[in-house]
């Protein structure tokens, strides 16, 4: 019997999913086979589009097709919980099963707050994340770093701090920091993220800790709630997954790269934040001169009500037809937000002016956290 807190290896005991899976294939087994016994209505995944720098959301309610979101895209740098809120009411009025990164996890709890999804509807099955990195600037890493044409790269994988491709022609890695050096590599929000492993999902899988003939062949779970364990127990006794207890040693190294990652992320905070602490109400003033009043970094936040900006052009905050904006819009913005930015960095990946809108609200969040509770430490963080 599987129980919340249990540390497993698992994988699928189809041999075509295993083929297109990540590693063990376990997140695609559990949410076929929640699928196919109704424990779920419809199934929230990503799916590759046009090539793998365009990943996709897609809402799935034929079994058959979920094997098409197997395997992890790095480059999808979407948000779940705004997909969710946005094209499935909330999920007010089905139940979802939804792949979530840390960030996505985030999202759905702020938006839970706000009474814009609904969380007893949701089995939320999570993914252990190190990073993504923004497509089109992958492009030009691929191009410029590795020195092959990105349309000729059929597959990419992070791993063991690499960052991987292969190509016609062959494979090559180029590690993670030297990528991040020269300015590439993952997105300057996803180097500041703590949060690697969501636990606060019903499970958290990622292939960390998977050592021996397991490794690349089975998925690392951890189960976090009673959902979760009763989920996992129904795909066993279903002969649709297999488990046995992760490697103590596995366990071992998993905890140990989970907390480089955190270290990682304190130094880039530190790095990051640094510099602004004096200036930043004038940095603010300057980068968002830029800004050309296009919305996005309210339509995509997932912790912006909306209802705070309707009627925004008619607002004297925001005076229709006036380039640059007014200041108050990004203040206002900003004194909206910051107390709960979960650092997704939806707002500064789809800013057409490339205004650095999400180290703005993280450096915020975390000074507030902070001043609120100076004993915490910066280091305590996990948003
Ligand atoms: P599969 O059965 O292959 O299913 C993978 C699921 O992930 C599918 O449902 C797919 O739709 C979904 N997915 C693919 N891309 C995305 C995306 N960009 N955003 C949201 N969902 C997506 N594990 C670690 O242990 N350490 C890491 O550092 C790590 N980094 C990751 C970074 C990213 C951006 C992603 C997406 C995953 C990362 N993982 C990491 C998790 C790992 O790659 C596997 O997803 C996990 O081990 C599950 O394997 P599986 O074979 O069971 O998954
Ligand atoms: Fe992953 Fe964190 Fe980046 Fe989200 S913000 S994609 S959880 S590293
Ligand atoms: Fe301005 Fe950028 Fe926000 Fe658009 S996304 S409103 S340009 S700050």
């Amino acid at each position: 019997m599987v129980a919340k807190g249990d540390l497993l290896y698992a994988w699928t005991t189809d041999s075509g999913l295993a083929k297109k899976a990540e590693c063990g294939g376990a997140v695609t087994a559990l949410l076929k086979f929640a699928l196919e016994n109704k424990i779920v209505d419809a199934v929230v995944a990503v799916q590759k589009g046009f090539d793998l720098y365009d990943a996709i959301p897609v809402a799935i309610t034929d079994p058959k097709d979920l094997d098409q979101t197997a395997g992890s895209l790095h480059c999808g740098t979407l948000l779940m919980s705004t997909f969710i809120k946005n094209y499935l009411d909330g999920a007010k009025k089905m139940k979802i099963g939804v792949v979530v990164k840390g960030c996505d996890l985030m999202g759905l709890l702020e938006e839970a707050k706000r009474d814009e999804i609904n969380l007893n509807n949701l089995l939320t099955i999570g993914v252990n994340c190190g990073g993504s990195v923004n497509p089109t600037r992958a492009r030009a890493m691929i191009q410029d770093k590795f020195g092959v044409d990105p349309d000729k790269v059929h597959k990419e994988e992070i791993d063991k701090g690499q960052f991987i491709i292969e190509y016609e022609g062959g494979h090559k890695g180029i590690s993670i920091d030297e990528l991040e050096d020269a300015g590439y590599g993952r997105r300057t929000n996803c180097r500041r993220c703590k949060y690697k492993v969501p636990r606060q999902a019903d499970l958290a899988c990622g292939n960390w800790g998977v050592l021996g003939e397991k490794a690349g062949k089975a998925t690392f779970v951890e189960v976090c709630s009673a959902k979760g364990a009763d989920l996992v127990s129904k795909a066993v006794a279903s002969k649709k997954l297999e488990t046995c207890a992760a490697d103590p040693k596995g366990i071992e190294i998993r905890g140990k790269v989970e907390g480089a990652m955190l270290k990682l992320g304190e130094k880039w905070r530190k790095k990051d934040f640094t510099g602004l602490r004096d200036d930043l109400w004038k940095i603010i003033d300057k980068e968002t001169s830029r800004c050309i009043k296009c919305y996005s970094c309210i339509e995509k936040c997932p912790v912006c009500s909306a209802t705070a900006f309707k009627g925004r052009d008619e607002s004297i905050m925001v005076r229709r037809g006036k380039l640059p904006s007014d200041p108050m819009f990004h203040l206002r913005r900003f004194a909206h937000i910051s107390d709960s930015c979960v650092n997704c960095g939806q707002c500064e990946e789809l800013c057409p002016m490339e205004i650095p809108l999400a180290l703005f609200s993280h450096a915020i969040r975390v000074e507030a956290d902070n001043a609120f509770n100076p004993k915490l430490g910066a280091s305590s963080y996990t948003n």
